[in-house]
């Protein structure tokens, strides 16, 4: 079987997906350890055996319904590929909003303290890390399994100056003072049919649902962040595209000014953002 030939095979078993070609290409890729470009170059390349078993084994699971990152393993997030698996939540093309917003705030010459909280694979802190050298960044998780992900993204992306700590949010005594504290905590109501649809079905639904409104964590991070800021400092959240307006109390609540919602590239607001004076 050629490459061609193995794409075309791929895609037939995804005919329900609407990325079946973007799918078949990225599980052949990791099959090959290759990047998608090779596939266009090389296309008559013969597939040996062994190779055609392990494509067959992931387009199977793909085709149950399995996460394709998680089948590759890896998830591109700011242009820097990321080790992903069934630990981390995978991430998500609108994060990158909250990535872009809170490198706004920090000035690339000048020394700032940054809190990740709930890094999961390490994505926003490592997105931050590689584009501020100079910024001294915690990030924290309260699951072991996530945080060895995390490390092995910041090793494999050279990353130096994050600091890992196992943590449930506020709840440990190297949390300091920080700048910025940033979150991409669980936000989705315990009982939204979407926790049970699509590729949401296989992650950790510790990272993802958060009580019957899906604000319980964003009203923990909200009301403790105060504490752990600096005179001017910011807290940044991601939040669900109806949450907004219920965010933006609780930042009022809670003495933030200059409070203001985002919305991502889908025009659903995503991101609020409160300075602490
Ligand atoms: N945005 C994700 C989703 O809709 C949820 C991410 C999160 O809960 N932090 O699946």
């Amino acid at each position: 079987m050629q490459i061609v030939d193995a794409l075309k095979h791929a895609r037939q078993q995804f005919h329900s997906s609407d990325s079946a070609q973007l799918d078949a290409e990225i599980l052949l890729c990791s099959v090959l350890r290759c990047e998608r470009s090779y596939l266009y170059a090389h296309p008559e390349m013969e597939l040996s055996k062994p190779l055609i078993e392990a494509l067959n084994k992931l387009i199977l699971l793909r085709a149950q319904g399995h996460p394709v990152a998680y089948l590759a393993k890896q998830k591109e997030f700011w242009s820097l590929l990321f080790q992903v698996d069934e630990n981390t939540l995978i991430p998500r093309p609108e994060t990158e909003i909250l990535v872009e917003e809170t490198l706004k705030l920090i000035p690339s010459d000048i020394k700032k303290n940054i809190l990740d909280l709930g890094t999961g694979s390490g994505a926003i802190a490592i997105a931050i890390a590689s584009e501020r050298p100079l910024a001294n960044i915690m990030a924290t998780d309260m699951s072991d399994k996530a945080l060895r992900v995390a490390k092995l993204n910041a090793r494999s992306q050279q990353i130096k100056n994050i600091q890992f700590k196992k943590a449930d949010w506020f709840n440990i005594k190297e949390i300091k003072q920080y700048d910025v504290i940033v979150s991409n905590p669980p936000y989705i109501c315990d009982d939204d049919p979407h926790l049970t649809q699509g590729d949401v079905r296989f992650e950790p639904v510790t990272a993802l649902s958060s009580g019957s409104d899906g604000l319980n964590d964003l009203r923990t991070i909200i009301a403790e962040a105060i504490k752990h800021l600096n005179k001017q400092g910011w807290l940044l959240v991601e939040h669900g595209y109806n949450q907004a307006k219920q965010v933006q109390i609780l930042f009022n609540e809670n003495k933030f000014t200059s409070v203001s919602t985002i919305k991502d590239y889908s025009k659903q607001d995503r991101v609020t953002i409160g300075q602490l004076i």
